[in-house]
């Protein structure tokens, strides 16, 4: 455990490699896993490897990072679809937050549905 970690939070673990995720990409700051519950064809969660709460908190401390898993979820769209994606950041209770790690849900491969 490194001092960044969050002991009770589940991204840390699975950053950690102690609950097992279907990892499809990581680099030194960032990994990429499949959405245990799928809403798209493709649903990939990509977080830093640094725990922050919500992409309020990770914007504010280090742009380099955010860029770094927007980075990511670019190239694994390239690799898993056609590079064609909806990227989200549920940020609070409100958005749909349900997990205090930052994540972007990377949605892709298919016909998405739009926004009202
Ligand atoms: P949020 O609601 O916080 O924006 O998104 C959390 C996401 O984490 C949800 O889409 C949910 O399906 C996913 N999730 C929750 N628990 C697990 C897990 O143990 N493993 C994986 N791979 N995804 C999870």
């Amino acid at each position: 455990m490194t001092s960044t970690d969050s002991p009770d939070c589940l991204f840390c673990k699975i950053v950690a490699g102690d609950i097992p995720a279907d990892v499809v990409a990581s680099s030194d700051t960032a990994i990429a896993f499949r959405d245990i519950a799928p809403k798209a064809p493709v649903h990939v969660l990509v977080v830093p490897k640094e725990h922050y709460p919500d992409v309020s908190a990770f914007a504010a401390t280090d742009t380099e990072g955010l860029a770094g898993v927007i980075g990511l979820a670019d190239g694994v769209a390239s690799e898993l679809a056609d590079g064609q994606y909806r990227l989200i950041f549920n940020t609070g209770p409100k958005a749909g937050q349900s997990v205090f790690h930052v994540h972007a849900h990377l949605l892709a491969g298919g016909e998405l549905p739009g926004f009202a």
